[in-house]
């Protein structure tokens, strides 16, 4: 990065990941440009992130009147085609892709296209298509930096893909680790949203809890580092210390630990390869941590996580299907419409019925989504 200031733009800037990215500018303010802003719904937050950075763009999903008044010399944006303009601007060193759902997948491969390299948090991007998505990165010879901190802490592991045996990805177990089955099956949404040790968006913190997000996580983890499935291997760790692992051909097993925070893995995704002080509550001891645990995932509770391999090893649109599901039933839980442990029995039915397509195009990828969630919501209907 040396004296250039590095530019960037933030999709999601409004979300949990993006205002945390921000706090991590915050503290190395002379090392960054932003070139872009773009948020949802959260125009209010927009408008202030926008008066307090001033970025050359502001980008909200829909029209919203107050954005146009917000700072003179800010181009005011909207929809996929604002995201696409601030992927296509070639100004951009590096483009955070924080936005949740299928809305991350375009823009990062318009930014891959552009030749900009990706901080990638929107893990439904390699859920949905990371076949294609890594290998036009691979083509353009961009760099995909994970934010999310399992794979985040697997990338600073890797010196030599090739002498890797096993990626051992560990998961906080969530807020029903140590609750009973039946307890799980009738939380609440106020119960499955209470996290022990994330604080992070809702349909991620609905996905922590049944344990899906460990589920996606490997299938992004065979994307990101091309692992098969049989080599990825996930363990419950609840004090969310060591944040994954790998093991080498010799037996060597390599970690990266750390506090439980985001901050670290997005400063590292963003500022790659270089690393700088930033935010650091306090400096790490084993001595304070005192111990550390490991289980293996209850399989029986937790059945999100077999349906994901299944579908990472069934391969092309069977894990676009799974995500779609899963999705739309995470979003009637938060809704109420649902208990949650129906989550998994309505992915599970709706995955059950898909004719899996091996090589979907973009197109095709998101036809099956729409059509899944069409599936999906009219199942839950009925039922
Ligand atoms: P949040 O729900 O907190 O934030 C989502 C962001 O996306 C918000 O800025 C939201 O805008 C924006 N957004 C949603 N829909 C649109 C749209 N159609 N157009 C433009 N912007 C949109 O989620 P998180 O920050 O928790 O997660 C973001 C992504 O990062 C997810 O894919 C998640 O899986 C991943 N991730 C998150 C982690 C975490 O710790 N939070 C850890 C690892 C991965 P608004 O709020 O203004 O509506
Ligand atoms: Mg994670």
């Amino acid at each position: 990065m040396t004296d250039k200031k590095r530019k960037i733009s933030i999709l999601g800037s409004t979300g949990s990941i993006g205002r945390q990215a921000l706090e991590v500018i915050d503290k190395l303010r002379d090392k960054f440009e932003i070139i872009a802003l773009a948020g949802g719904n959260n125009v209010e937050l927009l408008k202030q992130q926008a008066e307090k950075y001033k970025p050359k763009y502001v980008c909200s999903n829909t029209y919203h009147p107050e954005l146009v008044s917000v700072v003179s010399g800010i181009k005011v944006l909207y929809g996929s085609d604002g995201l696409e303009e601030i992927c296509s601007n070639k100004e951009n060193d590096v483009i955070l892709v924080a936005v949740s759902g299928k809305v991350g997948l375009k823009p990062t491969l318009t930014a891959i296209e552009n030749g900009i390299d990706i901080a990638l948090a929107n893990k439904e991007t390699l859920v949905m298509a990371g076949d294609i998505v890594m290998q036009k990165a691979k083509n353009a010879g961009v760099n995909i930096i994970p934010v999310d901190s399992e794979h985040c802490a697997i990338h600073q592991c890797i010196k030599d893909i090739s002498q890797v045996e096993k990626l051992i990805i560990t998961a906080s177990g969530g807020p029903f680790l140590h609750k009973t089955v039946d307890d799980m099956k009738n939380a609440t949404v106020e119960q499955a949203l209470d996290h022990p040790r994330w604080n992070m968006g809702k349909k991620i913190t609905i996905d922590s809890a049944t344990l899906m997000n460990k589920g996606l996580e490997v299938i992004e983890a065979h994307h990101l580092f091309g692992m098969d499935y049989d080599d990825i291997e996930v363990v419950v760790h609840p004090q969310s210390i060591v944040h994954s692992a790998i093991e080498y051909k010799d037996g060597s097993v390599i970690a990266q630990l750390g506090l439980p925070s985001m901050h670290i893995p997005i400063q590292y995704a963003i500022t790659y390869p270089e690393r700088f002080e930033g935010i650091k509550s306090k400096s790490f001891s084993f001595a304070d941590v005192a111990r550390l645990d490991f289980e293996k995932p209850d399989l029986e509770k937790f059945p999100t996580v077999k349906l994901a391999y299944e579908a990472g090893r069934q391969g092309g649109s069977a894990t676009v299907c799974m995500n779609a599901a899963n999705e739309e039933a995470v979003f009637a839980f938060l809704r109420g419409e649902i208990k949650l442990f129906k989550i998994y029995e309505t992915t599970a039915k709706i995955f059950e019925q898909h004719r899996v397509v091996k090589t979907p195009s973009i197109d095709e990828i998101f036809e099956i989504d729409n059509e899944v969630r069409i599936k999906t919501r009219e199942f839950l209907r009925i039922k």
